[in-house]
């Protein structure tokens, strides 16, 4: 498979989502695990096909959103020692799924944790986010509780906000709130359970925010963990699409829905079979690149489902020409950079691609 049939195709990378698994572990030293968030199918790349490198290359622990998830995640790591945290907790009457697909439910309240009865949890705590977890004062109520020192307990994490943003203040306000909450676990009932933290950009926070776990996603797909800096991870993703047609303009004429792009006098425009159906958002009209044989070519004129428009005035005429393969979102035009001209993050610009996109996995070892 590949453009030979169709106009667009999304490749893979599975070797630079192995080799990012590895920068990270060498950043964060020996003695912390690295897990690997791979909710939402491995944000949109494929859990099936992610995970299992992700556990070759020596990850022991995966975080799901969602029980099915979790089960699906279960049945491509079957015979590994691979733990499978399910974040969104266990909804009433699944304990039994949990226990047959040896799925670990993440508990997030104290309802949750009542209704837990048996086998192996793990524990959210609110350090400041004010999304899932138990409020400090559930901490000091739990921590109280005899029945709580005799859970089965295989992580106590906490998540956090703002660390993207290494100035921001809030970091280490969570750092503190959650140095806090456990400390008042460990003073009362609770068992001492592994800790963990940061996120990917939360890795790069330093070592204060590692404790015994890291749970990166982000970062493994390519996605830089320290914006405004230089991305350390490895690109995974590549979308391209196929010239389907160019048209020869010599007068002035506007291009697409909306008219909302006129070219002025003589141009060229090509047509390319990627629209918002396939996940390239409507919001880069007039505002994303392709880039072609080392021309920038700018998308004019709205996206539409299945088309956008390029300004290939610039490029010469043998290689803006029908068969020609112009990057979209990878190789010369970084997804962070795309996902700014959308206006989001490169989380759902990933977790947004279409699944009429045929899909070739590679395995690069540089
Ligand atoms: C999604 C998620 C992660 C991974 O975050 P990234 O920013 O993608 O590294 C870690 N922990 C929790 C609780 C999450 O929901």
């Amino acid at each position: 498979m590949g453009l030979d049939r169709a106009g667009a195709l999304l490749t893979i990378d599975l070797g630079a989502v192995r080799r990012n698994w590895r920068v990270l572990r060498d950043r964060v030293g020996p003695g912390v695990r690295v897990g690997a968030a791979i909710k939402a199918d491995a944000y949109g790349l494929g859990a099936a096909r992610v995970a299992p490198v992700l556990a070759e290359a020596g990850c022991r622990d995966f975080f799901t959103a969602t029980l099915d998830e979790g089960i699906a995640a279960r049945a491509v790591l079957p015979d590994t020692e691979a733990r499978i945290f399910v974040l969104n907790g266990a909804p009433p009457g699944t304990d039994g799924e949990f226990a047959s697909h040896r799925l670990i439910p993440v508990l997030n309240t104290p309802d949750g944790i009542a209704a837990w009865r048996e086998g192996p949890a793990a524990l959210h705590l609110d350090s400041g986010m004010c999304r899932l977890g138990l409020t400090p004062d559930e901490v000091v109520e739990l921590a109280g509780d005899p029945a709580f020192g005799a859970r089965d307990i295989a992580l106590v994490m906490s998540h956090l906000a703002c660390a993207d943003e290494p100035a921001h203040s809030r970091n280490a306000a969570q750092l503190k709130s959650f140095r806090d909450m456990l400390a008042r676990l460990r003073d009362g009932a609770g068992p001492r359970a592994p800790v963990s933290f940061a996120n990917s950009p939360g890795i790069f926070l330093g070592p204060d925010y590692h404790f015994d776990m890291v749970r990166p996603g982000a970062a493994l797909y390519g996605i830089n963990p320290t914006p405004g800096k230089p991305n350390p991870m490895a690109e995974v993703l590549r979308l391209q699409g196929k010239i389907l047609q160019v048209r020869d303009v010599d007068r002035p004429q506007a291009v697409g829905y909306g008219a909302t792009h006129r070219v002025a006098g003589k141009g060229r425009i090509a047509t390319v079979p990627v629209g918002y159906a396939d996940g390239f958002a409507r919001s880069l009209g007039n505002r994303a690149s392709g880039f072609l044989a080392g021309y920038r070519v700018p998308v004019v004129g709205r996206v539409s489902m299945d088309l956008i428009t390029l300004d290939v005035t610039d490029a010469p005429a043998d290689i803006a020409a029908p068969g020609a393969v112009v990057d979209l979102i990878g190789g010369g035009r970084p997804l962070d950079e795309v996902a700014k001209e959308a206006g989001t993050i490169g989380y759902e610009i990933l977790t947004g691609l279409g699944a009429r996109l045929p899909r070739v996995y590679v395995e690069r070892t540089a």
